[in-house]
């Protein structure tokens, strides 16, 4: 490590051993299903598809999960994202809407239980998750949402502006949601913990082994490796971003959004008892989106909008200037991680699964938010797929849809994000919730 920090590798990445080994696909394999990725919704779609017995092939590009996965700040925040449940249901119908609603409301509790059954050591505290808003109006738009969700949770509390301060450190909030189904893991770990798993379930996961090309081959689909081809009744594409480019119809339907994460050198434990001294994470609701974690060694983690060249000093002065205006007792610390990461936004922010032809979908669930979903998702197809007749799955199943002017449109989450108006007005003018 330099003076200046680990520039370009996650954190997480950099604090676990290398991943389990599996080696790359090498010659010919048939199978029913083939998962194409291996970040967390390709591991929990495999875990879930061989504790139901059927013959699965996994390819993943890496040597282990990669991408979002192991860029994410590993909060778990089982939450919708920019909208709410009422207004899932008007958009999605009420038997869908309530089926996606029930997901996100699961999804922590889910995560966190499989993490225990499973016996993954990844620092998985289930602390609580902290969703702050200010002003009178935001303070009452959360109450309003609580009881949105009240028909389908009870694990949701409306805070006020004196208990947020006092179990974030964080001031200028009027409100907050509490999720007691929220909280925080090292996302390396995790997929790590999942793909040791399947491995034990002998699923064929092999790593090293980019998919080139998919194409149809009679009433099957053939997947091309650099070293070998996979033949498969069934494909699902987790591969989130690397999708697009797996098949035309999922061209233009995703806009990146590059994030910048940080973890400053660790707190001294005068800090740590006045930031999240209860060990909760928190994400706020503002555009340019703050959230604070910590890591098992007292590491403050948080992020900033991604750019085109990391500039430790530029970005050591931003993120220490904004925690000090947010957190009165934060005092100036080093950053000893930058790393970045893309996340995929489709304009509804709502997780899906696209069925892009017969036998073949693709998960489309990152939207920031897919380390417990893509989980829960990774069940509820796994499930569906082994049992097609036992009922659809609680994630909507749609269509590919190009995103209007998606040539200007990829721009504008970014400079969202940085602040830009003219940016939200027209993400909104497209059917984008800011
Ligand atoms: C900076 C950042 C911070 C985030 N923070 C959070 C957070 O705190 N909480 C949260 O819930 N979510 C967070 N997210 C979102 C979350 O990380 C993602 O939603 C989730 O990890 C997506 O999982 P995935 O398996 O769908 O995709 P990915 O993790 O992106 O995995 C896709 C995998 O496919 C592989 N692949 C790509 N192309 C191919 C190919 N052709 N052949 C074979 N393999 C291929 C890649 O190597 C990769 O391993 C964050 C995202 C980012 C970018």
């Amino acid at each position: 490590m330099s003076s200046a920090g680990v520039i370009g590798t996650s954190l997480w990445k950099a604090v676990n051993p290398p991943p389990p080994p599996a080696l790359p696909l090498d010659g010919r394999a048939a199978t029913d299903v083939l998962i194409i990725g291996a970040g967390v919704a390709g591991l929990s779609l495999g875990l879930h598809l061989s504790a139901k017995h059927v013959d699965t092939v996994i390819l993943e590009s890496e040597s282990g999960a990669n991408a979002a996965t192991s860029a994410s700040a590993g909060i778990v925040a089982p939450q919708l994202v920019r909208t709410t449940p009422n207004a899932v249901l008007k958009a999605l119908g009420t038997e869908i809407g309530a089926r996606l609603v029930r997901m996100i409301a699961e999804s922590g509790r889910y995560a966190f239980d499989l993490i225990d059954q499973l016996g993954i050591q990844c620092s998985a505290t289930q602390s609580g998750f902290l969703n702050p808003v200010t002003g009178l109006r935001g303070a009452a738009r959360h109450a309003q949402l609580v009881e949105e969700w009240r028909p389908f949770r009870d694990d949701l509390r409306l805070i006020d502006d004196t208990e947020v301060r006092a179990l974030s450190g964080c001031r200028g909030y009027s409100a907050a949601i509490l999720d007691s189904s929220g909280g925080g893991l090292d996302p390396v770990a995790y997929s790590q913990g999942l793909a040791k798993a399947i491995l034990k379930r002998h699923v064929a996961l092999h790593h090293n082994s980019r998919v080139l090309s998919l194409t149809r081959s009679g009433n099957r689909w053939l997947a091309q490796t650099p070293s070998g081809e996979v033949t498969a009744r069934r494909v699902v594409l987790c591969a989130n971003g690397g999708n697009v480019a797996l098949h035309p119809a999922l061209a233009q339907t995703v806009l990146p959004l590059l994030v910048c994460e940080v973890a400053t050198r660790p707190l001294p434990a005068s800090m740590r008892e006045k930031i999240l001294p209860q060990g909760h994470v928190l994400t706020d609701s503002a555009t340019n989106v703050f959230s604070i974690r910590f890591d098992r060694a007292g590491r403050l983690i948080t992020a900033c909008p991604g750019r085109n060249k990391i500039d430790y000093a530029q970005i050591d002065d931003l993120i220490n200037a904004r925690l000090a205006t947010l957190i009165p007792d934060y005092r100036r610390t080093p950053l000893e991680y930058i790393w970045q990461g893309t996340a995929w936004l489709n304009t509804t922010l709502l997780p899906r699964v696209l069925r892009v032809e017969d036998g073949l979908w693709a998960v489309q669930a990152c939207n920031g938010r897919g380390i417990a979903v893509n989980t829960i998702i990774g069940r509820e197809l796994g499930r569906w797929l082994a049992e097609p007749n036992e009922g659809a799955p609680l994630v909507p199943i749609e269509s590919p849809r190009r995103v209007t002017g998606f040539i200007l449109a990829r721009y504008l989450p970014e400079l969202m994000m940085g602040g830009a108006a003219i940016a939200k007005r027209t993400l909104e003018r497209i059917g984008w919730r800011t």
